[in-house]
């Protein structure tokens, strides 16, 4: 069996965000990058199963600028077997990506697709679904337990009322939720084999994929900063002053 995780290079989730001062988006020069989140679990998961004899080879791949190259290596540091490597010159919207990652699909037929439920940097929860939706593939999301079948998988997923339990037949797309694992460190001698390891690059523009973004951004800008706090001496000051000032009761 072979599984493709889709890997995206993020501003890391430690950074404080600044957005640029034209509006036009937000600061990502000398900006620590690193692997959106969940696409650390996708990978996880794509090794366990790998390691517990289930499947033969494990592909990541990402769609970015040059540096996002680093991404599938960090991604081969710990366990995936080769890397592709789409060059794109910018940050392509969700819609784009899916077309992309289904060519690559159609390319390399994989039995599972994995990937993020959400890009931590557009908060889009989009790509996975549009992949399915290209393929005409069945697909779970927000994965937080996946066992793996003869021709099915059998995906847990955490919704509003609690636990759901599908089972979707592969082949299938599988968006992963951050309690799926816990994504392990490279070791130092894995990031030396890494380095051996083959990436292919491709760029978008062979591909034959319209990647002309749909979505037209008028304005990026800070939420509101938030005001300070007071402390009241009584409930009964508290009581006045969320009738009377803030006027919610
Ligand atoms: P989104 O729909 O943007 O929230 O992203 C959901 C998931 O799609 C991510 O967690 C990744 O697994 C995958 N994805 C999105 N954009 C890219 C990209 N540029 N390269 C590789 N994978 C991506």
């Amino acid at each position: 069996m072979k599984i493709l995780v889709a890997v995206k290079r993020v501003i890391d989730y430690n950074v404080q965000i600044r957005v640029k001062e034209d509006g036009s988006g937000v600061v990502t020069d000398n900006v620590k990058m690193s692997t959106n989140p969940p696409d650390d679990n996708a990978i996880e998961e794509a090794v366990k199963i790998k390691e517990a004899g289930k499947a033969s080879e494990i592909i990541a791949v990402t769609v970015g600028e040059e540096k996002a190259q680093e991404t599938v290596r960090k991604a081969l540091a710990v366990g995936a077997d080769r890397g592709i490597h789409i060059k794109v010159d910018s940050v392509l919207e969700p819609l784009a990506v899916s077309k992309i990652l289904k060519k690559i699909v159609e390319k390399e037929n994989p039995d599972l697709v994995f990937m993020g439920k959400q890009a931590i940097d557009d908060d889009c929860n989009q790509t996975g679904q549009m992949l399915a939706a290209h393929l005409n593939w069945p697909q779970a999301t927000f994965a937080s337990k996946i066992e793996v079948k003869e021709n099915s998988l059998e995906v847990t997923r955490e919704v509003d009322e609690g636990l759901e339990t599908i089972e979707v037949n592969t082949p299938a797309i599988v968006t992963c939720d951050l309690r799926l694992n816990e994504p392990r460190y490279a070791s130092l001698p894995n990031i030396m084999k890494a380095k051996k390891k083959p990436i292919e690059q491709i760029n978008a523009s062979d591909l034959g994929v319209d990647t002309n973004p749909r979505i037209e951004h008028i304005k990026i800008e800070e939420p509101p900063k938030r005001k300070a706090g007071i402390k009241v001496a009584s409930v009964e000051e508290l009581v006045q002053k969320l009738k009377n000032e803030a006027k919610v009761i």
